[in-house]
């Protein structure tokens, strides 16, 4: 039975991108919502500009007109000195000062004519997303799909997304969430009777190491895993893990995963994630500075090998497995 007691219309989240026609967030052709927020710092992170909570400035300089021929930001009411020019550089490009830019919003953004200033999110209400996401409605029929919550962390705005996924359901769209556990239970009590699949993240096995690249240990995530396999029996768990060579493409950490998530059957899958360097300009779009530089994907053979486990752990063909 439905607790809602707040107007579609009146409930706002802030949302980060609205992805149509996406085939890896969970069952058949999907719409990916994005929220801002995550309360994870995973070094490898590839979508950065999810992590902060709020709107964010960015700016690409491959599209900055320069300040002769533009400089509108360089007279904007910006706080003093957030733009500026570097005296006998090659070029005459504007630079950020990060430090001052938080405070930034679509009036600075808008004065840019050339759109290298541009922002990461925006205020959305639950009526206006679900009113996007119904678009491919005929899409989620045909092909078993529907809308992904994703981020950041969707669950970090638990009240807008639990608006979202209950509107899904009452619109007749599929739900699916992304997320990596680390919030509070009440967060996760809140939206999970709305979702039909979970896709969560095991990204590390020992506490230590996990808090080492991630900023958290994983203690609070796996008991919120554990409890919301026993506590949600109709949601379809999928497992995942995102492999860093050598930080957990390991044996020893697909196995410990096998044995945390197999004797709850409605665990029904537990996916690889291989790194990639997708996101590796954004960070540039927000000045920040990317530590893994150096990373490159796992080999073919390590993945083969690693995914060779987790189908004989689910009893599957390994054959039949690679047709899939
Ligand atoms: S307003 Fe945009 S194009 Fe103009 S100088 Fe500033 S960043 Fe460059």
């Amino acid at each position: 039975m439905s607790n809602k007691t707040t107007n579609p219309s009146e409930i706002t989240g802030r949302v980060l991108n609205i992805q149509r026609y996406c085939t890896h967030d969970g069952p058949g052709i999907r719409t990916t919502v994005f929220l801002k927020g995550c309360s994870l710092r995973c070094k490898w992170c590839s979508n950065p500009e999810s992590i902060s909570p709020k709107p964010e400035i960015a700016y690409d300089a491959k599209k900055c007109a320069g300040a002769k021929e533009c400089g509108a930001c360089l007279k904007s009411p910006f706080p003093e000195g957030g733009f500026y020019v570097v005296e006998g550089a090659d070029d005459d490009k504007v630079h950020i000062n990060w430090d001052l830019a938080v405070d930034c919003d679509e009036a600075t953004v808008s004065l840019c004519p050339t759109e290298a200033l541009f922002m990461y999110g925006k205020k959305m209400t639950v009526e206006e997303v679900l009113d996007e996401v119904e678009r491919d409605a005929s899409f989620y029929r045909s092909s078993g799909g529907g809308m992904t919550l994703s981020g950041g962390e969707f669950s970090l705005q638990p009240e807008f997304s639990a608006g979202l996924l209950e509107g899904a359901h009452e619109r007749g769209i599929n739900t699916a969430v992304e997320t990596a556990g680390n919030v509070p239970w009440a967060s996760y009590e809140k939206v999970l009777p709305h979702v039909d699949t979970m896709l969560h993240d095991h990204k590390l096995t020992i506490p230590e190491r996990h808090k080492k690249w991630t900023g958290v240990d994983n203690r609070r995530i796996l008991e919120n895993f554990k409890k919301a396999y026993e506590t949600f029996p109709n949601i379809q768990f999928i497992a995942r893990t995102p492999l860093m060579p050598g930080v957990n493409d390991d044996e020893e950490h697909i196995r410990a995963v096998l044995e945390f998530i197999r004797p709850h059957k409605n665990v029904i899958d537990y996916e690889l994630l291989p790194y990639h360097r997708f996101g590796i300009g954004k960070y540039e779009f927000l000045g920040h500075v990317y530590e893994l530089a150096d990373f490159t994907t796992p080999p073919d053979e390590t993945v083969q090998r690693l995914r060779a486990i987790i189908d004989e752990a689910f009893g599957r063909n390994q054959e039949n497995a690679e047709d899939e």
